[in-house]
C-alpha cells in the first residue's frame, strides 16, 4: 500500500516541505506520497480525524492551524505541549500524537549561528506567532536569561509571555511595544536578534531600519532567503543566518518520526535550494499573513 503523508494548511499551494519530503521518501525507497491539503479552519477537525486510518504515516501542520490542532490530537509531546503548537503528527494505531519539530529545528539553527562562541544569554525576538513560540521556547530551554519580544500587536506578545510564564519563571521574559527607540536600546544590550515576523517574506522590507543595527550581533531570520534585514546586518558587521537550517532540520525530524529512518539531509537541503531557485520563498507556501487572518 502506498502510504500517505499530508501537509495541512491554508493555503499550501507552493511548499518547500513537499519538495524535500517527497525526495527523501523516494531516495530511501519508502512507498509514500507527500500530499498538499488545503483545508480551511472549519474543516480541520474532520481532516485530522481522517488521518487515523492505516494508510497515513502522519502529517505536517502549518499556517493557520498549528495552534488549533492542539485539542484535536490524543497526546502531545513535551515540545508541542510547551509551545502550544503542533507542526507534525504521527499515528499510533488510531491515536494521533502532536509534535513540534520547529523547536529542534530552531535549536540546530541557533547552534550553527553561535558556532564556537559561548552561548549568549540575552536575545531580542521580533514576532509573536507560531514560529516565535518555537523560538522563545528554544531560548528558554537553552538557558537564556533575558528574552525581549517585540510584536506589531503588543497584546499578542504579552499573551506569549503569559503562555510561557511557568517555564520562564527562572528568567526575564518580557513583551515590549514596537518603538524604534525601545528596539534600539534593547539591541544595544543583546547579542542575539531573531526575526520571527513575516516581514521580508514577500517583499524586500525589513522589520528594523539599518541604522538601528549595532555591529557584532548574531542575527537569525526565520525566513528562508537573504532578506533585507540580513543584508543590512551583514553590512553592519553582524553574523547572519536565514531560516534554511531551521526548515531543513524541522523537516528532517518529522521525516524520522514518520519513517523511523535517518533523514537524507544533503538531498533534502539540495531539494530546498532547488525549490527556492524556482521562486518559492516561504517555508510553508503561504503569502505573508493572508491565511492567518481567516
Ligand atoms: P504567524 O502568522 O503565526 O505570525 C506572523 C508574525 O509576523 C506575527 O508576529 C505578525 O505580527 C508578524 N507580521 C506579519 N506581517 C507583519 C507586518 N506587515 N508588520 C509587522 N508584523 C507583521 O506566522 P509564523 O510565526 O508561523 O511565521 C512567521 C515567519 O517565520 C514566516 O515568514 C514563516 O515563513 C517563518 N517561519 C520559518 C520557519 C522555518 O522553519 N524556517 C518555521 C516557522 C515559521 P502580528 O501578531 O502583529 O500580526
Amino acid at each position: 500500500m502506498t502510504r500517505r503523508v499530508v501537509l495541512i494548511g491554508h493555503p499550501v499551494a507552493h511548499s518547500l516541505s513537499g519538495a524535500m519530503q517527497q525526495a527523501a521518501c523516494d531516495e530511501l525507497g519508502i512507498d509514500a506520497r507527500y500530499e498538499l491539503w488545503d483545508r480551511k479552519p472549519i474543516e480541520l477537525a474532520d481532516t485530522i480525524n481522517e488521518l487515523r486510518e492505516e494508510e497515513f504515516l502522519g502529517a505536517n501542520v502549518t499556517i493557520p492551524h498549528k495552534e488549533r490542532v492542539v485539542p484535536l490530537v490524543d497526546r502531545l509531546t513535551e515540545d508541542a505541549h510547551a509551545t502550544g503548537a503542533v507542526n507534525t503528527l504521527t499515528r499510533e494505531g488510531r491515536k494521533l500524537i502532536g509534535h513540534n519539530t520547529d523547536v529542534p529545528g530552531f535549536r540546530t539553527a541557533l547552534d550553527r549561528l553561535v558556532g564556537k562562541q559561548k552561548m549568549p544569554r540575552h536575545a531580542v525576538v521580533l514576532g509573536a506567532g507560531g514560529g516565535a513560540r518555537a523560538v522563545v521556547y528554544g531560548l528558554i530551554t537553552e538557558g537564556f536569561q533575558r528574552v525581549v519580544i517585540f510584536n506589531r500587536h503588543l497584546h499578542r506578545a504579552e499573551g506569549l509571555v503569559r503562555h510561557f510564564g511557568r517555564s520562564a519563571s527562572h528568567m526575564e521574559l518580557r513583551a515590549m511595544p514596537w518603538h524604534e527607540s525601545v528596539i534600539e536600546a534593547e539591541l544595544a544590550k543583546t547579542k542575539v536578534l531573531i526575526n520571527a515576523t513575516a516581514i521580508g517574506l514577500t517583499s524586500d522590507e525589513t522589520p528594523i531600519p539599518a541604522e538601528l543595527l549595532p555591529p557584532d550581533l548574531l542575527v537569525l531570520d526565520l525566513i528562508y532567503s537573504d532578506t533585507r534585514l540580513l543584508r543590512d546586518a551583514k553590512a553592519a558587521g553582524d553574523t547572519v543566518a536565514n531560516g534554511e537550517t531551521m526548515l531543513l532540520h524541522q523537516g528532517a525530524a518529522a521525516f524520522t518520526l514518520w519513517t523511523g529512518q535517518p533523514a537524507p539531509l544533503d538531498l533534502m537541503a539540495r531539494k530546498l535550494e532547488e525549490a527556492r531557485a524556482g521562486g518559492i520563498v516561504s517555508a510553508e507556501g503561504e503569502p505573508a499573513g493572508a491565511a492567518a487572518a481567516e
